[in-house]
C-alpha cells in the first residue's frame, strides 16, 4: 500500500481517531479544525464506552411520544414548536427508521462496529500511553418503577440477543453497589462488559498530542468550500487561502450535512441537543456510571469531578441553550444522589450528529473517489470513534474490512 496524503476535516474523537488509525499505516495526516481538538460535541458528553449499545434512538411505538415532546421542554426528549417545519423531513425518516423491523437491522449493524469500541481504543492508547484513562467499569442502569422497566424491555433484549451481558439486579444490590444513590429505585440492570473515560476532552486530547508528536499536522482553519476538479475536492477554501487536498475524509460532526452537500452529496443530519451539569467536588464517588432509566440521562464519575449528561432536544443549531432543560438535569442529580455537592458546578451544552437511524455514515462519497465520510454518530460517536477510524483505514488502504461496511454507506439514504 502506497502512503498518501491524506487530509482529515474536523478534529473532533471521530476525526482525531481517523488521523491517529491512518497514520499508523504510513499516511501523511493533516487534521483541519476552525477550534482546538476534541472542543466542539466531543467536550462533553457522558463518556460512556459501550459495545453494548445497539439499541436506536428511534424505538416503536415513537409517534405516540411525539405530543409530550412538544408540550414539555423538560421530557427526555423535546422538539421545539418553531423548529418542527425544519425538522420535519428528518423527522418523517426517524418515525419510519422505528419500526419493528428496521430497529431490530440497526441493532445488528450497530453491533459490529460498537463492538470493538475497547479493542480500538486500547490500540490508540496504548501508542499514545493513555490507557489510564479508559474504565472498563460496567455500568448500571436504574428504575424507580416497575412500569418505566418493563417499558424499556426491547431495549434490554435487542441487547441480549446480540451477545452484550445484561443482569437484572434488585433494589438491595443496587444499594450494595451504590450507597449513595436514594433508596428510590426498585429495579436495576448491570451491564458488566461497558465502561467509561475518565474525561473525553483528555481521550481526544492525548491522542492529538500522539499524532502531532509522530508527524502529523494541524492546521487551525475554518474551512467555508471547496475547489473542485474532475476527480474531486483539489483544495479546502478557507479565509487564509486555499489548503490543497489529495484525500479528504469529512468528519466534521453535525457541520458535515452542509459540507457533503457542497461536495454534491445530500445526508440527512440533524442534531440532537445534549446537556450535562458537572460537579467538580461532587463529595460523593460512584464506582460505575449509572443511567436513570426513567429520564435517560447517564452519571459518570469522571477523574474531575461527577457529570451528569443526557436529554436530546430538538431544536436546531441556533438556538440558545434552554435553561429548563439545564434545571431539569439538577433535579434529577439531586433526586439521585441527594448528597452531592453542586458548588462550582458548570452547564454545556453540545450537538449530536444524528442521522435517522442512529447508524453513522461511513464510506466513500459516491460522487468522489479521493473523498470519505465519517460522520453521524449520533448519540455514539465517543464509542464509535476508534472503530470508525479503524474501518476508513482499512476501506483507503483497500485492504478487506474488519467488518461489513454496508450499513454505514452514505447512498442508504
Ligand atoms: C449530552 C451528550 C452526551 C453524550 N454522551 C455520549 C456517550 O456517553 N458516549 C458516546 O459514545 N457518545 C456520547 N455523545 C455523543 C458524542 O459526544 C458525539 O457523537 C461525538 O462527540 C461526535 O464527534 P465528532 O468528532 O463526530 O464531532 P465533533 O466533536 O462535533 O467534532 C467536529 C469538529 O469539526 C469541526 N468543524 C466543523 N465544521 C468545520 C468547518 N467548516 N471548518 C473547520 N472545522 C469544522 C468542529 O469545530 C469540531 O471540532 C453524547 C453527546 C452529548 C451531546
Amino acid at each position: 500500500m502506497s502512503a498518501r496524503d491524506i487530509t482529515v476535516l474536523g478534529a473532533g474523537i471521530v476525526g482525531v481517531a481517523v488521523a491517529s488509525w491512518l497514520q499508523r499505516d504510513g499516511h501523511r495526516v493533516t487534521l483541519v479544525d476552525r477550534g482546538p481538538p476534541g472542543e466542539f460535541t466531543s467536550i462533553g458528553n457522558a463518556g460512556i464506552l459501550s459495545p453494548g449499545s445497539v439499541v436506536p434512538v428511534g424505538m416503536p411505538g415513537v409517534l405516540k411520544k411525539v405530543p409530550r415532546w412538544l408540550t414539555d421542554p423538560a421530557a427526555p426528549l423535546s422538539l421545539k414548536w418553531s423548529y418542527l417545519p425544519q425538522a420535519a423531513p428528518w423527522l418523517w425518516r426517524f418515525m419510519r427508521a422505528s419500526r419493528r423491523d428496521r430497529v431490530e437491522r440497526i441493532a445488528d449493524a450497530l453491533r459490529p462496529l460498537l463492538g470493538q469500541t475497547f479493542d480500538a481504543y486500547r490500540v490508540l492508547t496504548q501508542a499514545a500511553g493513555c490507557t489510564d484513562l479508559i474504565n472498563q467499569s460496567g455500568y448500571m442502569a436504574v428504575y424507580e418503577t416497575e412500569a418505566s422497566f418493563r417499558a424499556d424491555a426491547l431495549a434490554w433484549t435487542l441487547r441480549r440477543e446480540r451477545g452484550v451481558r445484561v443482569e437484572e439486579i434488585d433494589a438491595a444490590r443496587i444499594r450494595e453497589l451504590d450507597p449513595d444513590l436514594a433508596p428510590i429505585y426498585v429495579r436495576g440492570v448491570l451491564l458488566p462488559e461497558q465502561g467509561y473515560v475518565a474525561n473525553p476532552l483528555w481521550l481526544t486530547q492525548r491522542l492529538f498530542g500522539h499524532f502531532m508528536a509522530s508527524g502529523g499536522r494541524y492546521e487551525r482553519r475554518e474551512v467555508t468550500g471547496f475547489d473542485i476538479g474532475a476527480g474531486g475536492p483539489t483544495a479546502l477554501r478557507t479565509a487564509q487561502g486555499p489548503l490543497p487536498v489529495d484525500t479528504l475524509v469529512l468528519a466534521a460532526g453535525v457541520f458535515s450535512a452542509k459540507l457533503a452537500a457542497m461536495l454534491g452529496t445530500r445526508v440527512p443530519l440533524e442534531s440532537q441537543r445534549g446537556y450535562h451539569v458537572h460537579f467538580p467536588e461532587p463529595g460523593i464517588s460512584p464506582r460505575t456510571p449509572v443511567m436513570s432509566g426513567e429520564y435517560k440521562f447517564f452519571t459518570t464519575p469522571m477523574a474531575d469531578g461527577l457529570r451528569n449528561a443526557g436529554t436530546v432536544e430538538i431544536a436546531g443549531l441556533d438556538a440558545p441553550p434552554t435553561q429548563a432543560r439545564i434545571d431539569a438535569l439538577v433535579g434529577h442529580t439531586r433526586r439521585m444522589y441527594p448528597r452531592v455537592n453542586m458548588a462550582g458546578m458548570r452547564t454545556w451544552m453540545g450537538h449530536r450528529p444524528c442521522t435517522p437511524d442512529s447508524l453513522p455514515v461511513i464510506g466513500r462519497s459516491p460522487r468522489f473517489a479521493n473523498t470519505w465520510f465519517a460522520f453521524g454518530h449520533g448519540h455514539t460517536g465517543l464509542c464509535g470513534g476508534a472503530p470508525t477510524g479503524r474501518l476508513i483505514a482499512e476501506l483507503i488502504a483497500g485492504r478487506a474490512p474488519n467488518i461489513d461496511p454496508a450499513p454505514y454507506r452514505p447512498t442508504r439514504f
